[in-house]
């Protein structure tokens, strides 16, 4: 397909609305994406001529929809070079990929004294499901620190080890302030030091191109809603192995291999882990939304997004008025950008926004305890994605030229 951004826009029927009477300028895409037409018309395909339920069914629609089902599973694989369909588990979200290591590995493997070891950078579904694994099982939780511009460095993370860490758990890319993490890195230095990892890539994966096994990576989560695919889905890898020797935290029908009134036993990977009847329709469209990625490619998509970056950044940055967060190279950074305005009240400053149309995220972005690290309640986030174009980063900058407008920013108050 190449990188045709005309095209690519035309394939989302979204971007043609209007919002407040002004074009839609989406840029939100680290909360959700939108979708192109293939994906919407892969899941009315998939009602109207597939629908059926999966799992020993006989009948040819059965047949059809599972069929479906492992297409996508296999496609993911391969996305994300996993080295076999199997280890690629189908859960709701990136949370519940995440709930189900803490408490599947977590509950069998974590002794008291043990630690688990994650970044302040992390979205509360890579926090909270540790503070709750750690305070069951009587092990530590420790963050790695982050430096001043929310950067993480490698030399941090190796003195935040022990020979006591078990497992670490940390985002690729930090949804709140753009940081893009060394994860190879930062992968090696666990396993050098005896710990697992999992790696939340929520941000990674639908930007960057995702390699597990060039990583050697344990775990990794993310959501396909994030990358042009359905809501109510989400994806674990894990290895093979570690799969296997960990328990379902849901239990019923479709993951046992045997059931007796007394006892019953569990199916091997991936299927052990999805209990009951699966996400099937939104599971068989995400594929369309993988080859839609890679009939882009995801290199020509991340340098597209970095582009609008660097514009955002230089519209941003020399405002004298405004306090942009995160990295302050642009090569640490995703297509990410948060900010304040003077002293303005993030709500306040979407707000205006959204009254030209332009549609950023406002508030703590689900990370509490980086946001009081930082000393701030929140920020403005404006993030972007393949079928964002320069001209969206220009209603942007119309946008900042509004909120300081409209609360007078930079216009001294007169005493009288
Ligand atoms: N981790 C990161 C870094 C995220 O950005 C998000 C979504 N904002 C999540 C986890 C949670 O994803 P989900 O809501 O799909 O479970």
């Amino acid at each position: 397909m190449g990188f045709d951004i005309k095209k690519i826009r035309a394939d989302f029927p979204i971007l043609k609305r209007t919002v407040r009477g002004k074009p839609l300028v989406y840029l939100d895409s680290a909360a959700t994406s939108q979708r192109p037409r293939q994906v919407i018309d892969a899941l009315s395909s998939f009602y109207e001529n597939h629908n059926a339920n999966i799992h020993r069914g006989v009948h040819a629609l059965a047949e059809e929809a599972e069929a479906l089902v492992e297409e996508s599973r296999a496609k993911t694989a391969r996305f994300i070079g996993a080295p076999k369909p199997e280890t690629i588990v189908f859960t709701s979200n990136t949370t519940h990929s995440i709930n189900l290591v803490a408490q599947g590995w977590g509950r069998k493997n974590l002794k008291p004294g043990d630690e688990v070891l994650i970044t302040e950078l992390e979205h509360h579904s890579n926090l909270v499901p540790w503070q709750r694994i750690t305070e069951e099982t009587g092990a530590l939780l420790r963050y790695v620190p982050i430096e001043e511009d929310g950067t993480l460095t490698v030399e941090a993370a190796r003195k935040a080890f022990s020979p006591k860490t078990k497992m670490f758990a940390f985002t690729a890319m930090s949804n709140s302030l753009g940081t893009v993490l060394p994860v190879k890195e930062l992968i090696d230095l666990a396993h050098a030091n005896g710990a697992l990892t999992l790696v939340d890539a929520a941000q990674w994966v639908p930007h960057l191109k995702t390699d597990v096994a060039a990583w050697g990576v344990d775990f990794l989560a993310f959501s396909p809603h994030k990358m042009l695919g359905p809501t109510g889905l989400g994806v674990l890898y894990g290895k093979f192995d570690l799969l296997d020797a960990m328990d379902p935290i849901m239990s019923g029908g479709g993951m046992i291999q045997e059931v007796h009134y007394d006892r019953s036993t569990y199916a091997p990977p991936p299927h052990r882990f999805e209990a009951g009847t699966p996400n099937i329709a939104d599971t068989a469209a995400f594929g369309a939304a993988i080859d839609y990625l890679e009939a882009v490619g995801m290199d020509a998509i991340h340098a597209h997004e970095m582009e609008l970056t660097q514009r955002a950044l230089e519209i941003l940055e020399p405002d004298e008025f405004v306090t942009v967060l995160g990295p302050q190279k642009i090569e640490d950074r995703g297509g990410v950008v948060s900010f304040n305005i003077d002293d303005l009240h993030p709500h306040d400053v979407g707000q205006v926004f959204d009254s030209e149309g332009v549609a950023v995220r406002v508030g703590h972005h689900c990370c509490q305890p980086l946001m009081r690290k930082l000393g701030i309640g929140g920020t403005a986030r404006a993030s972007f994605y393949l079928y964002n174009s320069l001209e969206d980063v220009e209603a942007f900058a119309r946008g900042l030229s509004k909120v300081k407008e409209f609360f007078k920013v930079g216009v001294p108050v007169k005493v009288s």
